[in-house]
């Protein structure tokens, strides 16, 4: 959701406006990687009153470069107020990209350690700091610069060189569903359907994804699953009906006293990008294309 971010101004809508723009060259670079690489779009938001109406009449006034369009209520595949239509919002297997990812790297003179950082420490150095990277295995490194995106993890990793930079855990579950018949309309679904704070992402001729659940802390509990699959109402009766194939569930590091994410290079060479809470696969663009920026700025600074 990244054309239909509900403010136009600020840190998230640039980093949105400069995923979305880097998005298409993205999965271009990536798909011989992982030739099921897609985009899937349009995204479809359902407004449930009429005062959401008109916010999404206003995002369609304001952005009218951005492919967003109104959908009047009787055209929207469930029953709702209207709906904004986002021809350029959609969806991206994140396991696939994650695939496209680790085989494209492979390219590159890049060494991959599969082990887990349990400290991180300064070593002053003439010309300012190293910073020493030590593992479970009992290797250790020295280094000019260090990207911290260990999530959850990354405040022990921060703390002990004077930073605080606290997380909260919130954890979602999602819902794969198998129908026991289509509703009517199904050809004509988006490739993402936004109602009710929930995502329903149409998989094949009778399937359907249902997510995501945001439960403060680290325990799933299972009223929320199926609370998730009642709140849709009478309408998707057919969504409570579906026979549960799978679910998952995963957990989001949201920023405690920040907004999301953390992108900040804390000391020269110290760089923390991470605490996306909701958006790390929308903003993963716009993080790698900062952390980037933030690498050149160092080599041009200690050369
Ligand atoms: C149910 C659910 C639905 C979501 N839906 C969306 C969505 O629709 N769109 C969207 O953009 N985002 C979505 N998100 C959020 C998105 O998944 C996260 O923002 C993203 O995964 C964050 O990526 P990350 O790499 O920063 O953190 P993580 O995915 O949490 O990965 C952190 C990594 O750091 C590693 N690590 C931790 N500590 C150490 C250490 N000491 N040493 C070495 N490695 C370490 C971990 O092993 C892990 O691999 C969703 C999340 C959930 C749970």
């Amino acid at each position: 959701m990244g054309n239909v971010f509900r403010r136009s101004s600020g840190r998230g809508w640039r980093l949105r406006r400069s995923s979305m723009t880097l998005w298409p060259s993205w999965i271009e670079t990536l798909q011989p990687f992982a030739p099921e690489l897609r985009f899937q779009s349009p995204l479809l938001q359902l407004a449930e009153d009429s005062s959401a109406v008109e916010r999404q009449r206003q995002l369609v006034e304001q952005r009218p470069e951005l492919g967003l369009e109104l959908v009047r209520a009787e055209h929207c595949p469930l029953p709702c107020a209207g709906g904004l239509r986002s021809a350029e919002d959609g969806w991206i297997n994140p396991l696939v990209l994650q695939k496209a990812l680790r085989q494209a790297i492979h390219q590159g003179p890049i060494q991959q350690k599969n082990v887990k950082v349990c400290r991180l420490s300064r070593e002053r150095v003439k010309a300012g700091s190293l910073w020493r990277i030590e593992s479970d295995d009992g290797d250790s490194s020295l280094h000019a610069a260090v990207v911290i995106c260990s999530a959850l993890d990354s405040a022990a990793l921060l703390e002990p060189l004077g930073h605080q930079r606290p997380m909260s855990a919130v954890l979602g579950q999602v819902l794969a569903l198998e129908l026991d018949a289509p509703p009517k309309n199904w050809n004509t679904w988006p490739a993402v359907l936004v109602h009710k704070g929930f995502n329903l992402i149409p998989t094949g001729p009778c399937t359907l994804l249902l997510g995501a659940t945001l439960e403060p802390g680290e325990q799933a509990d299972p009223t929320h699953l199926s609370a998730m699959q009642r709140l849709l109402g009478k309408a998707t009766d057919w969504i409570e009906r579906a026979k549960v194939s799978g679910s998952w569930c995963g957990l989001r590091a949201r920023p405690v006293d920040r907004a999301a994410p953390m992108l900040e290079m804390l000391e020269p060479g110290l760089i923390l990008a991470t605490g996306h809470y909701r958006n790390g696969v929308l903003l993963t663009p716009a993080t790698a294309e900062w952390i980037k920026d933030q690498l050149d700025d160092l080599m041009e600074t200690n050369f």
